[in-house]
């Protein structure tokens, strides 16, 4: 151990404070707090259900009432304006509820056997340490779900917060810790973002350590991917998305642009189902354009606490700003046209929408992870599925249209996890199985996929005649 406490900062995007010393933990500490969750597991594992689900739905209780303190760090590490703050400790609250009641629903099955008085079994049971590394951009919901139904399940958890919102994530292992759970069960990681590639190899490759899940970038996600390979452990994949909306020419116009605005701007494009590419047929993509620019003009961004009436607060840094801002220069250079937006001010970006975006431009393919939507004209049905495939990911997708079952057979044939009809690409409940194909990953959250990510299926078998054997 050094004299020194390390530690690292997290300052706030807009004003550049600093909100957050987090401790910055070396290997050796990382391996040993793997070490103290292997520790807690049989106690944990072997709980009852009905007391697993009582300490998780305290746990739900305990998140609400915290609400403010979680407001103010979110919103100093990350920038996030209040709703988008309130929609993360609502959702993650819900998904502690939802664990809670698998915790009963965690059920195997009795399997016909071959041999007399055999009674054949599969049944589902924890696997040990669940290691859960986490994002910034919805550090609650993200960092609850990483760790809730591998709770529920039995397993104990350790959560790697991100360099972005150490202190939010931190939050979430107080709060599991005062609704009870014992010394060990639940462990947040925070570490010098230096240190990323050691520390996540050395929690991968813990003997203890016997699942992984990873919700943040492609880039990162194929080197945790990898990693896990090598160790052969089992890893949930949640990485990055490029979700198209689909306009039909018999969508309903004002909804459409209603979902578009909603999924393109909500926490300014920063989350992984984020509308990014609107295919509309161009018989109605130029009343559909005016309208969602007519949109986006009215949609404020800035400081979200010292201005009123914020929709759009900041991005999460400067880089993330210019990242946007040089795939609009390029799309424009290669002729796109600036319908609305295109404003730069820092770390605050204002709702951006591109018209007659294509192929050459790096925005077709890039996801902007920002306030920033193009729109691809195509000609018909047909161009509109081929357009909205056109992309290495695969998390979300929308399709607007009135006639229901063309609207259907569109959905059924784009490559997305997660498909809405007449409904917006964000969107996410803690019972459904959430995840995506592609480079968007693999693995599910929630639902009953959620227990199956995180349990082992064992077969055990009683016999109860003597075996019959052939020497
Ligand atoms: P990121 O990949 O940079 O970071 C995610 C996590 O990986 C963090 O905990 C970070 O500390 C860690 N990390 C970073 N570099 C690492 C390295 N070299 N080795 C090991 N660990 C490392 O992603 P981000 O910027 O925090 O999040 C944004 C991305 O996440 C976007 O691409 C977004 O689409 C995606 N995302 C996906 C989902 C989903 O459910 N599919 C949800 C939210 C965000």
């Amino acid at each position: 151990m050094s004299m020194h406490a390390r530690t690292f900062e997290r300052r706030d995007p807009i004003t550049g404070d600093v909100v957050t010393n987090a401790h910055a933990a070396t290997v050796e500490e990382a391996v040993a707090i793997a070490d103290r969750a292997a520790a807690a597991f049989p106690a944990w594992s072997a709980i009852g259900p009905s007391e697993r689900r009582a300490m998780l739905n305290k746990a739900a209780d305990i998140l609400l009432s915290r609400a403010d303190d979680f407001t103010e760090l979110m919103m100093g590490e990350t920038g996030a304006a209040a709703p988008w703050v309130h929609f993360n400790v609502k959702l993650a609250a819900g998904m502690l509820r939802e664990a809670a009641a698998i915790t009963t629903q965690i059920a195997g099955e009795v399997i016909p056997s071959d041999i007399p008085g055999c009674l054949s079994m599969a049944m589902r049971v924890p696997v040990g340490v669940v290691l859960g590394i986490a994002p910034w951009n919805a550090p609650i919901i993200l960092g609850i779900r990483a760790i809730a139904f591998p709770l529920a399940c039995g397993n104990t958890v350790v959560l790697k917060a991100s360099e972005f919102s150490p202190g939010t994530q931190k939050l979430i292992g107080e709060v599991l810790t005062d609704a009870g759970l014992a010394e060990g069960v639940v462990n947040v990681v925070t570490n010098d973002p230096a240190d990323n590639p050691t520390v996540v190899e050395a929690l991968i490759g813990h003997p203890a350590v016997r699942r992984v899940n990873f919700t943040g970038s492609t880039r990162v996600g194929r080197i945790i991917g990898e990693l896990a390979g090598r160790h052969l452990k089992p890893v949930l994949l949640e990485l990055g998305g490029k979700a198209p909306l689909v306009v039909l020419e018999d969508a309903n116009i004002d909804e459409a642009v209603k979902a578009a605005a909603f999924g393109a701007f909500m926490h300014q494009g920063q989350i992984c189902m984020s509308t990014e590419r609107i295919v509309v047929d161009e018989k109605i993509a130029d009343e559909f354009v005016a309208k969602l620019a007519a949109k986006a003009r009215t949609l404020r961004a800035g400081n979200p606490r010292k201005e009123k009436g914020v929709v759009l607060g900041s991005l999460v840094d400067k880089k993330a700003a210019q990242h946007v801002q040089e795939l609009v220069k390029d799309a424009i250079d290669k002729g796109a046209v600036l319908a609305a937006g295109g404003h730069v001010d820092g770390t605050i970006v204002n709702a951006t929408v591109l018209d007659k975006v294509t192929p050459d431009m790096k925005i077709y393919y890039e996801e902007t992870f920002g306030p920033s939507v193009s729109v691809v004209r195509v000609k018909d049905t047909e161009e509109a599925i081929r357009v909205a495939n056109d992309t290495e990911y695969g998390l979300a997708a929308a399709v607007f249209g009135s006639d229901i079952s063309r609207a259907l057979d569109v959905a059924k044939r784009l490559d997305a996890g997660l498909t809405h009809i007449n409904g917006p690409t964000v969107q996410d409940e803690p019972q459904i199985p959430f995840g995506g194909m592609k480079a968007s990953g693999y693995g599910r959250f929630g639902g009953r996929a959620g227990i199956h990510e995180f349990t082992e299926l064992r077969w055990i078998t009683v016999e109860t005649k003597p075996h019959h054997y052939p020497f």
